[in-house]
């Protein structure tokens, strides 16, 4: 028996965030350095960010004043996936957005309902704040 080939898929891959594919959606943010227009889109971008585990690109989208120094992925639940509820522009600079993530640690299947608040700092950049939770 030869060894199993790697699947040659040629379906695109979808995008973790719900969209279609990953290249038409959040890839040109996470890869190809594009500006999030507006809170939804950056605040999908970081889910598919946690599911990727890209560090990096959480870090830089994070507000300087809240942002961790590091992040580290060793407790990551698994994501299941990303609803988003309500998006609120507050003005030019804030914006507010509600979602639901779901994920499963050990078995055990969550959600994760949350408001997270966004800022657009002078470079045009979203930047996310902190958030609330739901329960
Ligand atoms: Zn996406």
């Amino acid at each position: 028996m030869a060894r199993p080939q790697p699947s040659q898929n040629t379906e695109r891959e979808a995008c973790p965030c719900g969209g279609l594919s990953f290249e038409d959606c959040c890839a040109r943010y996470l890869e190809r350095g594009d500006i999030a227009p507006t809170a939804e889109a950056l605040m999908r971008s970081r889910y598919t960010a946690f599911v990727r585990q890209n560090a990096p690109y959480l870090l830089d989208t994070w507000a300087a004043h809240t942002r961790p120094a590091t992040l580290d992925f060793n407790d990551a639940p698994q994501w299941l996936g990303l609803q988003v509820k309500a998006h609120l522009q507050r003005d030019d600079t804030h914006a507010e957005v509600e979602f639901v993530a779901r994920f499963k640690v050990g078995g055990r299947a969550h959600r994760l309902h949350e408001r997270s608040r966004f800022e657009r700092d002078g470079d045009g950049r979203w930047r996310y704040i902190d958030g609330d939770l739901f329960d």
